[in-house]
C-alpha cells in the first residue's frame, strides 16, 4: 500500500477543514495558557497552505513528495506569525525532504518521513517529551506508527491518531517548560495544550485522507 501525493494535498485540505472547525476551540485553549491566537494561526496558515499545495501539486504534473512538503511548509512559515508556524513548517519541509524524488510513498517511506518532520520540529524548538507542547501528541503518534508495523497502514495510522489523542490529553496535568505557556510556571497546569490539539487533528487527518482513498480504489 502507498500513499500519494494526490491522497498528501487531500490531507492538507483535510486537515484546513477541520481547523476550521475547531479554531474557535484552539483559540480558547490558547487563551488559558497562551495569547488566544492559535486558532486563528493555524486557520490562516493551513488555508494558505491548502490552497497553495493544490496549485503546485494539481495534476496531471506528476507532482514530488518533495515539492508537496516545500509548498506546504513555506506557506505555514510565512503565514503564521506564532511559534506553531516554523515548528508546522519545519515538519513539514523535513517530511518532504524525506521523499525526494518520490512520487509516493510506501509504508516505510511514509514513517521515515514522520519521524523526520517530528525530529525537525525537535531541532527547532528544543522541546523533550513531557514539556506539554505538541510534541506530548507528535512523539506517541510516530511511536505507534513505527510499532505497528506488521499492520496494514490505514490501521498503523489510526493507531497514530489515537495515540496523538491520548498524548493531548495527557498534557492537561503537565506544567509547560517551553513556548508561551512555559512563562505562566505551575498555573500551567489544569489546561490541554492547544498545539497538541491541532497535532492531534493533523494525524486523524492523515488517517482520514488515507483510509478515503483506499476505499475510493
Ligand atoms: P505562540 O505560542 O507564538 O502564540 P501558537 O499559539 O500558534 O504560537 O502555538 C502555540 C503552541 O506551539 C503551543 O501550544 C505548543 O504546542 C507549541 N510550541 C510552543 N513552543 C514549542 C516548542 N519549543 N516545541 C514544540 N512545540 C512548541
Ligand atoms: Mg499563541
Amino acid at each position: 500500500m502507498t500513499v500519494t501525493v494526490a491522497q498528501l494535498v487531500n490531507w492538507v485540505s483535510l486537515f484546513r477543514d477541520r481547523i476550521a472547525e475547531q479554531e474557535a476551540y484552539l483559540t480558547e485553549l490558547d487563551s488559558a495558557i497562551g495569547d488566544a491566537d492559535h486558532g486563528g494561526n493555524m486557520a490562516r496558515g493551513t488555508a494558505a497552505a491548502a490552497s497553495k499545495v493544490a496549485v503546485a501539486c494539481a495534476e496531471p504534473v506528476e507532482a514530488t513528495v518533495d515539492a508537496f512538503g516545500k509548498t506546504v511548509g513555506m506557506a505555514l512559515v510565512s503565514t503564521v506569525g506564532g511559534a506553531s508556524g516554523p515548528l508546522y513548517g519545519t515538519f513539514f519541509l523535513r517530511f518532504g525532504a524525506a521523499g525526494v524524488g518520490l512520487t509516493e510513498l510506501d509504508d516505510a517511506q511514509l514513517g521515515a518521513a514522520l519521524r523526520a518532520g517530528l525530529d525537525g520540529i525537535v531541532a527547532r524548538g528544543k522541546a523533550e517529551a513531557g514539556d506539554k507542547t505538541m510534541l506530548d501528541a507528535m512523539i506517541p503518534a510516530v511511536d505507534a506508527f513505527d510499532a505497528s508495523v506488521a499492520e496494514p497502514v490505514e490501521a498503523r495510522l489510526a493507531d497514530a491518531a489515537a495515540a496523538a489523542r491520548a498524548g493531548s490529553d495527557a498534557t492537561e496535568p503537565l506544567v509547560a517548560r517551553k513556548g508561551r505557556a512555559s512563562y505562566l510556571g505551575e498555573r500551567s497546569a489544569g489546561h490541554i495544550d492547544p498545539g497538541s490539539v491541532s497535532t492531534a487533528i493533523l494525524f486523524e487527518t492523515l488517517a482520514t485522507a488515507t483510509r478515503s482513498v483506499t476505499e475510493a480504489a
